[in-house]
């Protein structure tokens, strides 16, 4: 599971951070952001406030948790899955890893920490299922898990992925037990 966007509301922090910075409008705020590079068509002033924003110090550690995200993981945890909170750090932001640990110890707990998983390239890392906010994820290798993607303002685009749209206990529970339909079965012959 992917930290911000999934489990982080990093949407929220963003547009009080552009408030608090005073940023131009030209700046998509994350209603009406529709690239998830947050660069896309900006002037060099308005790249510069990215950064700022992002390199804000604390930035991290702030994030609301995205509402039932914390009590389905913990949900399913109890199911017997085995959960990995894969993250890319920002890494110029000179507390982003601190911070995101931070945040889980804070909200998750001190047990989760260990769980924690920092990949710039998230297709080194193995699993079933990659919940996760980011359109396309691409690195190195070939991935074993399935992207399922948790629907945000900049990802409604992409077409042929599962998608989750909150963490109700339907939705997450189908996004990690999928429905297999048995080889040669003749309801889908
Ligand atoms: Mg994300």
């Amino acid at each position: 599971v992917d930290q911000d966007g999934v489990l982080a509301d990093w949407g929220k922090t963003w547009d009080k951070t552009l408030a608090l910075y005073g940023a131009s409008y030209a700046i998509p705020r994350h209603a009406n952001q529709r690239s998830f590079d947050l660069k896309t068509g900006l002037n060099s002033d308005d790249k510069a406030m990215v950064n700022r924003v992002m390199e804000t110090p604390g930035f991290y550690a702030d994030l609301e948790p995205i509402p039932g995200a914390v009590k389905a993981l913990k949900e399913m945890l109890a199911d017997g899955h085995d959960i990995a909170i894969v993250t890319s750090p920002y890494y110029s932001n000179p507390t982003c890893i601190a911070d995101k640990i931070e945040w889980v110890r804070r909200n998750l707990g001190q047990s989760w920490v260990s769980r924690i998983i920092l990949a710039a390239d998230k297709t080194r890392v193995s699993g079933d299922v990659l919940i996760d906010d980011k359109p396309a994820i691409t690195g190195a290798r070939i991935p074993d898990w399935e992207h399922v993607l948790f629907d945000q303002p900049y990802n409604h685009e992409v077409v042929g992925k599962r998608r989750m749209y909150n963490w109700n206990h339907s939705e997450w529970w189908l996004a990690i037990n999928p429905l297999r339909v048995p080889a040669g079965s003749k309801a889908f012959a």
